[in-house]
């Protein structure tokens, strides 16, 4: 069971990052349905909820999403979803059901890491940045390798650029776990394709263009892949093939979503 013995509604970032880098097991609350699943005692929940992170702001060059943004809000916000060919949308609609996707937050996923995550290989495709208040302004990529950190991520901003994007993940039953979820966008000099639920959590590749049979080679070669209780490593070893193939025809506007 999850014990709170301290419960503060921050004012400042400031003051949320004081509190956090007070006591190792202090927490920063996100939508709290990954830590209120959790037996732990902390000792000092913060709470970033008045601080205005919950908003998606688009200017020319970027989206900016404030890490309290939940996952419902990124699914239904319609420019964001059109830029992105609706790779946000398709990543999150099939986690578990609305009411949860209203709470759970963007900030609690991507600082999570979760190796299962959908939501982490869709953004890991993107040219895309996560703005820590203490260590500043990071790419996705290189946040994704490094330890967990006391830091307290308040941004994330995502830069159009002009390339395509897909994702395809497969579940046993509808809201379910992925067994595979794959991402992919075009660059110039060929394909970005993340691959993630390895089980582990997502990785990048840049692949140059080569055909597309010869791009789901060099992928299923070179993931690292693993048997978990939802699928062996060798079934990954297949769905890498057919869902990067997927993901790439999409890319070539060869199938309609
Ligand atoms: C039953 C269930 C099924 C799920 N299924 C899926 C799925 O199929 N696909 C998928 O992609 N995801 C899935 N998720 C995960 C979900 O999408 C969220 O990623 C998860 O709940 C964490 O988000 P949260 O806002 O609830 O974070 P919380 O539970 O509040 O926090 C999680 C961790 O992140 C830290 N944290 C939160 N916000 C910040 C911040 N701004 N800065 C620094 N640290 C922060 C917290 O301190 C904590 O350590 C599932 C979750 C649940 C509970």
């Amino acid at each position: 069971m999850l014990r709170i013995q301290q419960y503060v509604k921050a004012q400042s970032l400031e003051e949320a990052y004081t509190l956090l880098t007070k006591n190792r097991n202090n927490q920063i609350l996100g939508g709290m349905c990954w830590l209120k699943m959790e037996d732990r005692l902390i000792p000092c929940a913060i709470d970033l909820g008045d601080l205005g992170l919950d908003k998606i702001e688009e200017s020319e060059d970027v989206f900016t999403i404030g890490a309290m943004t939940t996952l419902r809000t990124l699914e239904t916000h319609a420019s964001l979803n059109a830029w992105c060919d609706h790779i946000i949308r398709d990543s999150v609609k099939d986690i578990v059901g609305v009411q949860l996707r209203n709470l759970a937050t963007l900030g609690g996923s991507l600082y999570s890491r979760f190796g299962f995550s959908d939501v982490l290989t869709a953004f890991l495709c993107l040219d895309c940045d996560v703005v820590l208040y203490h260590g500043g302004v990071i790419p996705l990529a290189k946040f994704v390798q490094m330890p967990y950190m006391r830091d307290i991520i308040t941004h994330v901003i995502v830069h159009k650029n002009k390339e395509r994007k897909a994702f395809a993940c497969v579940r046993k039953s509808a809201t379910d776990l992925s067994l595979l979820n794959i991402s992919a966008s075009t660059y110039e000099k060929g394909y970005v394709i993340c691959v993630g639920a390895r089980p582990y959590k997502a990785v990048r590749f840049e692949i140059e263009k080569l055909a597309v049979e010869e791009v789901c080679q060099v992928v299923s070669e070179q993931v690292e892949l693993d048997d978990n209780m939802r699928a062996s490593k060798e079934y990954r070893r297949k769905l890498v093939g057919a869902l990067c193939r997927r993901v790439l025809e999409q890319l070539e506007g060869k199938v309609c979503k």
